[in-house]
C-alpha cells in the first residue's frame, strides 16, 4: 500500500514545551485513521504539521511524494492536495456557497467559470446542500456550513483531507449531517485523518485508531481493539471519561 503521508520522528516545541515528541505514522491510500486523545496532547499539532501550518522541529513529514520538512519544498503545491476542514467553518461571509467552493479553484488552479461551478456544484451535491447555491453563510445552520467546508475542500480535488474536530463546534442534533458526509467520503475511497471525540464514528469509519496523549502515540489499531478493548492503562482511562 503507498503512503500518502508518512511521519517519522515528528517533534515540535513551543519554547521548551514539547508538545509532539517522537509521532511515527502513516496512513496509506485510502485509508481512514482516526486520532483519539485528551485536549492538549498534540493532536491537533499533529494534523498542522503535515500541511505545515505548523513547522515542526524535527523530524520528517512526507505527504503525497513530497517531504514537506525539506526547507526546499514547495508546500503550496503540496497544500493543493491536502483538503483540511477545521472545527471553525471559516467560509467567507460575504461569499454565495456556490463562490465559497470556487474562488480557490479559481485563484489556485486557475479553473474558472462554468467549469469551477460544475464541480463545486458536484461537490455540494454530494454534501447535500445543491440547494443552498445561492444562499449565504449566515443563512445557514452550522452542520451546513461545516459541509460547505468539506465541500469547499472537495472542489478542489485533494489527495488527502484533514479533519479537525470537524463536529465539536456544532449543536449535538447537526452533529449526524456531517458525520454521514464524512463516512460517505470514507466510503468513496477518500484517504483521510481525522481528529475526533465522536468514538461511534471513529469505530465504524475508521480504518485504524490511534490514541494519542501527552504528544505522543500510546496505542494505535484496529478500531474494535484499541476503543472496544484497549491494551493500555491510558487508553483505557481515556475511553471511560468519553464513552
Ligand atoms: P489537542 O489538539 O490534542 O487538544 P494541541 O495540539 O492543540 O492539542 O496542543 C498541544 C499543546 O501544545 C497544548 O499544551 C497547547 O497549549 C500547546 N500549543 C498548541 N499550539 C500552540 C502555540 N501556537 N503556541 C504555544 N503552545 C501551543
Ligand atoms: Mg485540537
Amino acid at each position: 500500500m503507498q503512503a500518502v503521508v508518512e511521519i517519522r520522528d515528528l517533534r515540535k516545541s513551543f519554547g521548551d514545551n514539547e508538545v509532539l515528541s517522537g509521532i511515527d505514522l502513516d496512513v496509506h491510500r485510502g485509508e481512514v485513521v482516526c486520532v483519539i486523545g485528551p485536549s492538549g496532547s498534540g493532536k491537533s499539532t499533529l494534523l498542522r504539521c503535515v500541511n505545515l501550518l505548523e513547522q515542526p522541529t524535527a523530524g520528517t513529514v512526507r505527504v503525497v511524494d513530497h517531504e514537506v520538512t525539506d526547507p526546499d519544498c514547495d508546500i503550496d503545491r503540496v497544500r493543493r492536495k491536502v483538503g483540511m476542514v477545521f472545527q471553525q467553518f471559516n467560509l467567507f461571509p460575504h461569499l454565495s456557497v456556490l463562490r465559497n467552493c470556487t474562488i480557490a479553484q479559481d485563484k489556485v488552479l486557475g479553473r474558472k467559470g462554468a467549469e469551477a461551478d460544475r464541480v463545486a456544484r458536484m461537490h455540494l451535491e454530494r454534501v447535500g446542500l445543491e440547494d443552498k447555491v445561492d444562499a449565504f453563510p449566515a443563512q445557514l445552520s452550522g452542520g451546513q456550513q461545516q459541509r460547505v467546508a468539506i465541500a469547499r475542500a472537495l472542489s478542489m480535488d485533494p489527495e488527502l483531507m484533514l479533519f479537525d474536530e470537524p463536529t465539536s463546534a456544532l449543536d449535538p442534533e447537526l452533529v449526524g449531517d456531517v458525520l454521514t458526509v464524512m463516512r460517505r467520503l470514507a466510503d468513496d475511497g477518500m484517504t483521510m485523518l481525522v481528529v475526533t471525540h465522536e468514538m461511534a464514528f471513529a469505530r465504524e469509519a475508521a480504518d485504524r485508531v490511534v490514541f494519542m496523549d501527552a504528544g505522543a502515540i500510546v496505542e494505535e489499531g484496529a478500531p474494535e481493539q484499541v476503543i472496544g478493548a484497549p491494551r493500555e492503562a491510558r487508553t483505557r482511562e481515556f475511553l471511560r471519561r468519553v464513552l
